[in-house]
């Protein structure tokens, strides 16, 4: 229930069904406009290079100084491919090559879609882009998990791990639950 002023008129909204509706909108109470509401799109990208993972430290909130893929939300105008090359070449200066889907993840509390995909790294350079204070290759077994940023992108690179032993990479459909309790916890 984020919406309280209408985008057309600028009248406060009330959250109601609308005729026909399954679901509660954000309706203008004087020019009836219906505000819908959508997932919003994250792409990410497990860059590996002889055997480590490019993590990149973040510098914002949320979960600022906690390690992550290179991962942001999908601009209008992009595809999920180039969303994800975009953050890349962003957060960890970096270019890819042989990017492969690798998994979808519904994190379905924070209304997200995250993309996840699988690359290689281009060309030996890297390093620290915007809001990201250190970049780094890290060898599976030195992955911070304790400080990393988000459950999904733990869950995806928990997988490749298992994955890149064998060779026999996957792509997998997943829902991912936030535990608050957790986060809470984290935050301390
Ligand atoms: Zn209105």
């Amino acid at each position: 229930m984020s919406i309280q002023f209408c985008n057309q008129c600028g009248h406060s909204v009330q959250y109601q069904k609308p005729e026909g509706d399954d679901f509660l909108r954000a309706v203008c109470q004087k020019c009836f406009y219906v505000h819908y509401e959508n997932p919003l799109i994250v792409n990410a990208c497990i860059i590996e290079h002889q055997g480590r993972i490019l993590l990149g430290k973040r510098t914002i909130e949320p979960r600022k100084n906690c390690w992550n893929v290179p991962a942001g939300f999908m601009e209008n105008g992009e595809s999920t491919r180039s969303g994800a090359i975009r953050e890349v070449k962003e957060e960890v200066l970096a270019d890819v090559k042989n990017i492969t889907l690798f998994g979808v993840y519904n994190v379905i509390q924070r209304s997200q879609v995250h993309i996840y995909f699988r690359a290689e790294l281009d060309s030996p350079d890297f390093g620290a882009g915007a809001e990201t204070s250190e970049a780094r290759f890290f060898l599976p077994e030195d992955i911070p998990w304790d400080n990393m940023a988000f459950p999904v992108s733990i869950t995806a690179l928990k997988r490749y791990i298992k994955e890149m032993k064998s060779g026999d990479f996957s792509i997998k459909e997943e829902d991912i639950l936030i535990d608050y309790e957790m986060l809470r916890q984290f935050d301390r």
